[in-house]
């Protein structure tokens, strides 16, 4: 079985997703980063993407599902793979789910809740690193990359209040109804995502334990 992270911006699904992913030997696909790389690669498509991604827009649908049809047709079948950042619509979840099973998969759903006002203050406080891309929290004082020694600095997109809103209205309009499918399905396991990271994550395996065996 596969999984599927859902949350809003700054739950912590990068975090997790790299424990879990880790720990459980996962491969884990995180969109935004998909995203932040052809955006780096500078092709005609990167350039298209990076002004939709500065502005806190989702990206088309048909972007989307090409890019993850490409990275699950390249995985093995015995391989699990941990998905952050899709899918956030309606029509992504089709198309992901159809592509899940035409491949002999499945998928299931795990939430890390947290409240918008939490989601705003984490975005605000939030570095990335410019080299290695790894995402550090506000209480994370160095100035430093913990992971390489890299600069880091805000996101872009997390520097404007306005695109910071249009992310979190997009989750909570077009992501939602996708969580609910996962729950009406009994295929999705919601966690406090307010506590500190280790007991993230150990809510995370405790609750969710037989999706790791
Ligand atoms: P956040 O969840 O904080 O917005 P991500 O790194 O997951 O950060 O995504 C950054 C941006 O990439 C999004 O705001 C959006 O523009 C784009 N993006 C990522 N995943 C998707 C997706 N599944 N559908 C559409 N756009 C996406």
């Amino acid at each position: 079985m596969d999984i599927i992270l859902f949350g809003m911006q700054g739950s912590g699904k990068g975090t997790q997703g790299k424990i879990l992913a880790q720990k459980f030997n996962l491969t884990s696909f995180d969109m935004g980063g998909a995203l932040r790389a052809m955006i780096a690669s500078g092709s005609d498509l990167g350039n298209k993407i990076k002004t939709i991604v500065e502005s806190g827009e989702l990206v088309s649908d048909d972007i989307i599902l090409e890019v993850i049809a490409d990275f699950v047709h390249k995985q093995s079948a015995d391989q699990r793979i941990l998905f952050d950042g899709i899918p956030r619509t309606m029509h992504q979840m089709t198309g992901l789910l159809e592509l899940l099973q035409v491949n002999g998969r499945d998928a299931f759903g795990l939430l890390i809740k947290i409240t918008e006002e939490e989601a705003v203050n984490r975005l605000t406080k939030r570095r990335i690193c410019v080299d290695c891309k790894t995402i550090h929290p506000g209480f994370y004082e160095g100035d430093a990359c913990k992971e390489c020694g890299g600069h880091l600095e805000s996101r872009k997109d997390d520097t404007d209040l306005g695109s910071i809103q249009k992310r979190i209205d997009a989750f909570k309009t077009e992501t939602t109804p996708v969580i609910q499918a996962f729950e009406a399905r009994d295929h999705l396991i919601t966690i406090d995502g307010q506590q500190d990271i280790e007991a993230v994550t150990k809510d995370l395996i405790d609750e969710a334990s037989h999706l790791f065996k």
